[in-house]
């Protein structure tokens, strides 16, 4: 735990993240309309995150219908918004590495039933928020949350999970579930004060409500090897490593870094030689549709702050 000044200077960077996050995801959410397309939504919502002065923590997720999340369109991709669809929109901005993560679901057209999976996973997310302070477990607010869930008559997705976040690291460690097993209280972590945790439930109506990998996306991570063969392709990866500040990145970034045609080979060469991994686009294989909500809170003595209120 930092002393009171230095962290004093840390949650003002992430107050400054948390509110530019809440801006820009309420900026993109307002663009979300049948016919819209997914490409134009995500590349104004990234704009708006760096004309407010902040930087994307990640390429913005839009994930319709029964994609849960990790879709990013390509500079190729034309798919628009259907007439009727549940629309995730999960962002992250950084400030000096500072990040605030946020989601939000736009339901498009109007269903009762997905209204309603909109309702649980707010009220899921509300319900952990009401649960979190300094001391108690993870399993508690695991528990707040599959509650508030599954009185609304729908389930959390129970492979997807919150998570703490330290400077320049998304997942830092302790996994914040949507479902809480009996028999886990007692091995659950507890939540320190200063502590910063984004809770992130998805719910569903699904009998299978477990994520897999459907499809490679355009969302890349930096791996362990740090070193291409060839100069040309060393040369382009020390300016991503410096651009992306080795964070995660979209295909589409790459457009000012190297010509259009040669994206696509040098990902997959840099791919090959295992300098950088494919986050794949996770849904569910039954089509069932999804929703989700998330804020970042810091871990207070009585309580907790939501940055991205
Ligand atoms: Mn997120
Ligand atoms: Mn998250």
């Amino acid at each position: 735990m930092a002393d009171d000044e230095s962290f004093g200077k840390v949650r003002e960077k992430l107050l400054r993240a948390g509110k530019i996050a809440s801006d820009a995801l309420a900026f993109t959410c307002s663009h979300v309309k049948a016919d819209e397309s997914l490409l134009s939504i995500v590349g104004g919502g990234e704009d708006r995150i760096h004309a407010l002065g902040g930087k994307p923590a990640f390429p913005i997720n839009i994930s319709v219908n029964h994609h849960a999340a990790h879709y990013t369109p390509s500079l190729e991709d034309r798919t628009q918004i259907p007439e009727l669809a549940l629309v995730k929109i999960d962002l992250g901005v950084h400030i000096d590495g500072y990040v605030a993560d946020t989601a939000k679901t736009v339901l498009v057209g109007e269903d009762e039933n997905l209204q309603r999976l909109v309702e649980a996973a707010e009220a899921g997310l509300q319900a952990a928020i009401q649960t979190a302070r300094a001391g108690i477990r993870v399993w508690n607010i695991s528990k707040a949350i599959s509650t508030a869930m599954r009185q609304m008559k729908t389930r959390p997705i129970e492979n997807l999970t919150g998570h703490s976040i330290e400077p320049f690291n998304l997942h830092a460690g302790v996994s914040v579930p949507a479902v809480a097993h009996s028999g886990e209280r007692i091995i659950s972590p507890r939540l320190n004060e200063q502590m910063v945790v984004a809770i992130e439930p998805f719910a569903t109506y699904s009998n299978n409500p477990r994520v897999d990998n459907l499809e490679p996306g355009h969302i890349f991570g930096f791996a362990r090897a740090q070193n291409p063969r060839s100069a040309e392709l060393r040369s382009l990866f020390s300016l991503m490593k410096v651009k992306f500040a080795q964070l995660p990145f979209s295909s589409r970034w790459m457009v000012e870094l190297v010509e259009r045609d040669k994206i696509t080979p040098s990902l997959h060469q840099l791919k090959r030689e295992g300098c950088i991994h494919n986050y794949p686009v996770l849904g569910l294989r039954d089509k069932s549709p999804i929703a989700q909500a998330e804020h970042t809170i810091i871990i207070e003595k009585d309580g907790c702050t939501v940055t991205t209120k």
